[in-house]
């Protein structure tokens, strides 16, 4: 009986296993020997089963959302405070123990288990907006989760305002934090390449302007100090070669933008300051 839940990504309803062959006493007996949980009514688990798993079942449907990405490993924006739950366009939400979900109810009949990468970010585009959404695609497509015809079936999925994310997505952005940088700034007007070489300093976040180099920390605060040093030398030998880095942690990105783009739009006013006194008078340069 396990086996056949194992099957079933865990979680399975008691009257397909009464279909199955086995009997109400088979079930109360497996119950009680603690080969199987019950989650609910009627709905029974294997132990092992992942906790947001059961705990979605107990809900009614399919961990989704911002829940089902961060499963499959993909950057999500925001905390995780809450299981996002899809229970289908008519499925019913049932009371549990500590329940803070966050229920979806988009088309289609769910089920047990976690819903597929396709569906999960058309839902975060839905529930956590533009940036949440652009993240989380870089991050899925990074991690290869999502070939062409995936991309083209979110995009399909979206809103028509948010399709124009998933045209200027990319696949190599380094972390989350990395992509929510680049959205912002080409929000603003300002044309940044990515993953740029540079001779001596070797691969850099961004570069606008031929000039100014970003870098998007996303590492935690252990790591960053453990690399702090090999920061510093790229940073002068960026120097040494005529650039200058500017470097944001999350903390900043997140919680401090206008620091950030402060200090970007004005390095780059000064840059071009720069250039409109070589090239002579007249010359008008315009930062927007
Ligand atoms: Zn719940
Ligand atoms: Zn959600």
């Amino acid at each position: 009986m396990a086996d056949r839940i194992s099957h079933a990504d865990g979680i399975v309803r008691g009257r397909a296993l009464l279909a199955a062959g086995a009997s109400r006493a088979d079930l109360r007996r497996a119950v009680r020997a603690g080969a199987v949980l019950r989650v609910r009514d009627g709905v029974y688990a294997v132990p092992g089963t992942p906790a947001p798993i059961i705990a979605a079942a107990a809900h009614g449907g399919e961990l989704g959302c911002a829940s089902a990405l961060r499963a499959r490993g993909v950057w999500v924006l925001g905390d995780d405070r809450h299981l996002h739950v899809w229970i289908g366009s008519r499925g019913r939400r049932f009371p549990h123990a500590g329940c803070r979900c966050v229920t979806h109810h988009d088309d289609g009949r769910s089920a047990f288990g976690l819903v597929g990468v396709v569906r999960a970010l058309v839902q975060l585009a839905g529930c956590r907006g533009d940036e949440a959404f652009f993240a989380a695609f870089e991050s899925a497509w990074r991690l290869g989760l999502l070939d062409r015809a995936a991309r083209a079936e979110v995009r399909a999925g979206l809103r028509a305002g948010q399709r124009w994310l998933v045209d200027i997505a990319r696949p190599d952005a380094d972390s989350g934090l990395e992509s929510i940088l680049r959205l912002r700034l080409i929000r603003h007007g300002i044309r940044l390449v990515s993953q740029v070489r540079v001779d001596g300093v070797g691969r850099v976040d961004f570069m606008i302007d031929g000039v100014l180099i970003l870098e998007a920390d996303g590492r935690d605060g252990h790591a960053r100090e453990a690399e702090r040093h090999k920061d510093l030398v790229r940073d002068a030998r960026a120097a040494a070669a005529g650039y200058e880095t500017l470097r944001f942690d999350y903390a900043l990105i997140i919680h401090d933008w206008p620091t950030v783009l402060q200090a970007i739009l004005a390095r780059l006013r000064d840059h071009h300051r720069t250039i409109g006194r070589r090239a002579g008078a007249g010359v008008a340069l315009h930062v927007s």
